[in-house]
């Protein structure tokens, strides 16, 4: 039986790190867990240009001094970003992804894009600097049920944005479905989709089922069982069109346990565990390495990290909460027992 799991990185390529004391409550698990992460620009006033990444990025290292965590950051794309602006961003040297939320999906998604045939001219120049286009691939239209929403994104909007930019690299975010998985599977080289640990973890009924648990809510929201088991099977797979992106996403407890809770899931602090187990119970321990810190750096285009981290097998419990800034959040799983543990 494996009892170490040597990781190289890894690299996170999704991640909430908010800012002031929220950020200082967080970041260091983010440098514990991985050794570069793409910070996503959704801030309450989001990341919009190269300058503001630039100075958020600078206020992420100076958290997390002699680690050697280096954010990766993106730029927050909406109807206004000209064009110009992706050969600003591509020349920082900073900057490797745009994201797109269309208006409304998710946490601080105000700003979002409304139209996308509108954004055709920043696809074009991102196509040609080779920046990744993120898409947090849910649709808005109140019409649409909330656990079809990824599905209807991926007919509606992504297959036609990928048949009119193949050449575009794009991650579909958070896969939540099997149809999700299907289509990064069928797609060209230049589609890939990020999964979180937790969706590897829950289905809806987990959220739902005997009271609800609102420290389960998260966007996109958990589906049913068959998805979640399509999820971990893609993560657990080899292909390379699959690799890790936590979406760890933290709120106070008070934004959570209310009558409009927000979504997101804080698996921050124990991350490796979180995925060590679900591929472990999958059978395929074996794969966690690459998916973890090969493809997602293969695809888009940076070295694979020279940073390691190692896994044992030891149980490890999960706090019930944690200090956020002046408040407190309830991590992922809290109070119970992980089998695996990140080694100091
Ligand atoms: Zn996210």
């Amino acid at each position: 039986m494996i009892q170490r799991i040597e990781l190289n990185g890894p690299d996170d390529f999704h991640l909430h790190l908010r800012q002031g004391e929220q950020m200082a409550a967080v970041v260091l698990d983010a440098a514990k867990n991985s050794a570069r992460a793409l910070v996503m620009p959704n801030l309450k006033i989001p990341i919009r240009t190269t300058a503001e990444a630039l100075a958020y990025k600078d206020a992420i290292v100076t958290q997390v001094p002699g680690t050697g965590f280096e954010p990766l950051m993106s730029l927050y794309l909406t109807d206004e970003t000209p064009k110009e602006e992706v050969r600003v961003a591509k020349e920082s040297g900073a900057i490797v992804a745009f994201k797109l939320y269309p208006q409304g999906a998710t946490t601080h998604s105000s700003f979002g894009v409304t139209n996308l045939k509108g954004r055709y001219g920043v696809f074009e120049a991102m196509e040609k600097e080779g920046l990744v286009l993120c898409l947090h691939g849910e649709v808005t239209d109140p019409k649409v049920d909330i656990f079809d929403r990824e599905k209807v994104f991926v007919d509606r909007l992504l297959a036609p944005l990928a048949q009119a930019f193949p050449g575009l690299k794009m991650v579909l975010e958070h896969v939540t479905t099997q149809e999700g998985v299907d289509f990064v599977v069928g797609g060209g080289a230049n589609l890939a989709g990020t999964l979180t640990a937790h969706h590897l973890w829950i289905n809806r009924n987990d959220l739902l089922v005997g009271g609800i648990k609102p420290h389960h809510y998260c966007l996109p929201v958990a589906k049913r069982e068959e998805h979640r088991l399509a999820l971990v099977k893609a993560a657990t797979s080899g292909n390379p069109k699959f690799f890790l992106g936590s979406d760890s996403a933290p709120h106070s407890v008070g934004a959570k346990e209310c009558a409009s809770g927000c979504a997101g899931i804080y698996t921050g602090r124990h991350l490796l565990a979180y995925y060590a187990m679900a591929f472990e119970q999958a059978g395929k321990l074996e794969a966690l390495a690459d998916f973890a810190g090969k493809f997602g750096a293969q695809f888009y285009g940076l070295p694979v990290s020279d940073q390691k981290r190692v896994l044992v097998k030891k149980p490890e419990s999960v706090p019930l909460d944690l200090d956020y800034g002046t408040e407190k959040l309830v991590p992922f799983r809290a109070g119970e027992t992980l089998t695996w543990t990140l080694e100091a």
